[in-house]
């Protein structure tokens, strides 16, 4: 029957694609938001969960009652759980300390073995991700995602996030806007966009902290400065990311995408995290630097659920040096 989907994974993908109105109507462009936080766990990292467990099957390396073992900043570890839940198998996350707590106890939860780890640098071979690596390969029956190296992740993009923006806009797509963690998400998409369309204009976005601003612009991995978003941003280019188009980069300040967070919650009625506040402001500036008359597509990657203790908490903020948006301000200058 047309209208039922099997299970979990066969709820995960074919999301909204949503005008920003009071974004659009400032800039004269149609700036749109792909809902990904409306994939069944609540994140755009379901589809590279899903595409990375279903090649792992594939191939033959997972099997009933294997393990599946990840480095994630959450969101990845959230869905692999689900995706390991409905399909019989373990899931093992190696997840920094600094991450939310929303995140890490949704993780526990879920039924994951979960580890905290001290958050250092990709260089020390205690990093999240080297030590899940390892972990994997001394467990028996065990699978390592490899997020941010393993080509599943941005496949999944190209073969369904990229085509859905494609025929949700019938091809009218001047720009694509993102954020990167693992770059699955902004490779997968701007890879098919370009193949379509190579006029298509595919924008990097980046967080204070991360070195792929400097990268983009000059060729040379070079960081300032921090950023209290979460799953983006990076040291490194890594095998997701490596060969991406990117024709233009816009990086965000931490304030930016916390007055856009609350723009969007206020204005548009959309509760999101702060990686949606550093793609939709990149998507305005993009806009500013198109002119009107241009169509935007961005992503809204995952819900404010997620981070209700850190960036909408007025004090947890302030001990960063931020400033919680006043509402009456914002809605009067609006
Ligand atoms: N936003 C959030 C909240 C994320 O968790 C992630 C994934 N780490 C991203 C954006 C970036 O997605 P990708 O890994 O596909 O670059």
């Amino acid at each position: 029957m047309g209208g039922i989907t099997e299970g979990f994974v066969g709820a995960v993908g074919r999301t909204p694609l949503i005008r920003l109105r009071a974004l659009s109507e400032l800039t004269g462009c149609t700036i749109l938001g792909k809902a990904e936080f409306m994939n069944p766990g609540g994140s755009v990292k379901d589809r590279a969960a899903l595409g990375i467990l279903l090649e792992a099957e594939e191939q033959g390396l997972l099997r009933p009652g294997g393990t599946v073992v990840e480095g994630t900043a959450g969101n990845t570890g959230i869905g692999l759980t689900h995706i390991c839940n409905a399909r019989g198998y373990r899931a093992l996350i190696v997840i920094p300390d600094t991450q939310s707590a929303e995140k890490i106890g949704l993780l526990r939860s879920l039924g994951a073995e979960v580890r905290t780890v001290p958050a250092v640098p990709y260089r020390d071979p205690n990093n999240y991700v080297k030590l899940s690596g390892r972990i994997a390969a001394e467990t028996p029956g065990a699978v390592w995602a490899n997020q941010f190296d393993n080509l599943a992740n941005r496949r999944a993009h190209y073969n369904a996030t990229g085509p859905e923006i494609w025929e949700q806009t019938q091809g009218r797509v001047d720009a694509w806007v993102a954020a990167t963690g693992t770059g699955g998400t902004y490779a997968g998409v701007a890879l098919f966009l370009k193949e379509r369309n190579p006029r298509v204009r595919c924008v990097l976005a980046d967080p204070h902290g991360s070195a792929l601003y400097a990268w983009a612009r000059t060729g040379e991995l070079a960081s300032e400065g921090s950023s209290v978003t979460e799953g983006i941003g990076n040291s490194r280019v890594t095998a997701n990311l490596e060969g991406a188009p990117i024709d233009d980069a816009v990086r965000v300040d931490d304030q930016a995408a916390l007055d856009t967070i609350y723009q969007l919650l206020w204005r548009e009625g959309l509760f999101m995290g702060g990686s949606v506040g550093i793609n939709v402001a990149a998507a305005v500036e993009t806009a500013r630097r198109l002119g009107p008359g241009h169509t935007i597509v961005t992503v809204l990657c995952d819900s404010g659920d997620r981070y209700r203790s850190r960036l909408y908490d007025r004090d947890w903020l302030a001990g960063r040096g931020l400033r919680q948006p006043d509402r009456t301000a914002a809605v009067a200058a609006a």
